[in-house]
C-alpha cells in the first residue's frame, strides 16, 4: 500500500489519468480531481468500477474555490486527514520562443503550474497535518505513514541541467517549473516540523498530449516507475528533486 488517502489533480487524461489507474489499488481513498468530470469518461468509468475512487470537480485556476474543495475532502477523509497530495495538473503553451512569448502566456502558465500547487497545498494543509499526525500502525504496510506532497515538475525547470544543451525557449513552462521547484524547497522547510515530506518529481518525457508522440516513454512506463519511487519515499528526501526512477536531479 502507498498511502491511506491520496488527492490528485488533472485526472482527465495523460499522466493524471494513468496515475488513477495504477495508484488506486494502493490506497483506501483516492480523490481524483479534474475540471470537467462530465467529459472525463474514462475517469468516470474507473470511479464506477471502484468505489474508493471519488471524483471531485477542481479547476486549479479557481483558487477561490479551494476552501470548498478542502471542506469536501475533509468530509471524505474525516479525522484521519489526508496523506498524499499530488499536484499534477499542468500546461505548456506553444509558441514560446523569445519572439513569440507573451505576458499572458507567462501569467497563465505560472497560475496553473506554480501558484495553484502552492494555494492548493495551503488550503489542504490542515488535512495534511491531520494525516501526518493521525495514528497509522507502525506495522501497517502503508509506505507513506505520515503525509507527503509531490509536485509533478519537469527537468525543463532545472537551471543546472539546462547548462549543457542550452536549448532555450519555452519561457512560460521552464520558468513556472523552476518556480515550482522553489515552492517545493520552501514548503519542505516550513512543513518539516509537521512531518510532511515535500518533493518535486520529473515523470520522464512521456507520450501524452503535452509530451507529444516522439517521447520515449509511455504513460504506463512512466507511472509504474513513479509509483515505485513513491513507495521508497522517506522523510529525509524532503526538499529534493527526482526523476521517475528516483534518481536525484540537480536544481
Ligand atoms: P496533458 O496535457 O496530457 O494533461 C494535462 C492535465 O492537466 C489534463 O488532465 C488537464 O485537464 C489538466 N489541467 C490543465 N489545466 C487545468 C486546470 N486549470 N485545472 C485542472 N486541471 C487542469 O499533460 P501530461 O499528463 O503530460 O502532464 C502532467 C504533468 O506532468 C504536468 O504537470 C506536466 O508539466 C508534467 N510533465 C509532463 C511531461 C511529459 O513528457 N508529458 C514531462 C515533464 C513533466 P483538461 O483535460 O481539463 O485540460
Amino acid at each position: 500500500m502507498l498511502a491511506r488517502s491520496i488527492f490528485l489533480t488533472g485526472c482527465s487524461r495523460g499522466l493524471g489519468l494513468e496515475m488513477v489507474k495504477q495508484i488506486h489499488p494502493f490506497t483506501e481513498t483516492l480523490i481524483a480531481t479534474c475540471r470537467n468530470p462530465e467529459t472525463a469518461s474514462e475517469l468516470r468509468e474507473l470511479a464506477e468500477e471502484h468505489s474508493h475512487i471519488k471524483i471531485l470537480p477542481v479547476d486549479v485556476l479557481n483558487h477561490e474555490t479551494f476552501g470548498d474543495v478542502a471542506e469536501e475532502v475533509s468530509s471524505i477523509v474525516g479525522e484521519q486527514g489526508l496523506n498524499l497530495l499530488i499536484n499534477n495538473a499542468g500546461i505548456s503553451p506553444r509558441s514560446t520562443r523569445i519572439n513569440f512569448v507573451t505576458p499572458e502566456a507567462m501569467a497563465e502558465t505560472f497560475a496553473v503550474n506554480t501558484t495553484s500547487p502552492l494555494m492548493l497545498t495551503k488550503a489542504l494543509l490542515p488535512l495534511l497535518k491531520a494525516g501526518a499526525s493521525s495514528d497509522v500502525d507502525e506495522d501497517s504496510d502503508f509506505c507513506i505513514k505520515n503525509a507527503a506532497i509531490v509536485n509533478i515538475s519537469s527537468v525543463l525547470g532545472s537551471i543546472s541541467n539546462n547548462m549543457g544543451d542550452r536549448s532555450g525557449g519555452l519561457y512560460p513552462y521552464r520558468c513556472s517549473k523552476a518556480a515550482l521547484n522553489m515552492v517545493t524547497r520552501s514548503l519542505s522547510s516550513d512543513l518539516n516540523p509537521f512531518n510532511i515530506t515535500v518533493i518535486s518529481i520529473h515523470p520522464g518525457w512521456v507520450r501524452t498530449d503535452m509530451g507529444g508522440p516522439n517521447a520515449p516513454l509511455s504513460s504506463q512506463e512512466s507511472i509504474e516507475s513513479l509509483i515505485s519511487t513513491l513507495k521508497e519515499l522517506t522523510f529525509d528526501k524532503s526538499g529534493l528533486f527526482f526523476n521517475q526512477n528516483g534518481e536525484e536531479i540537480p536544481w
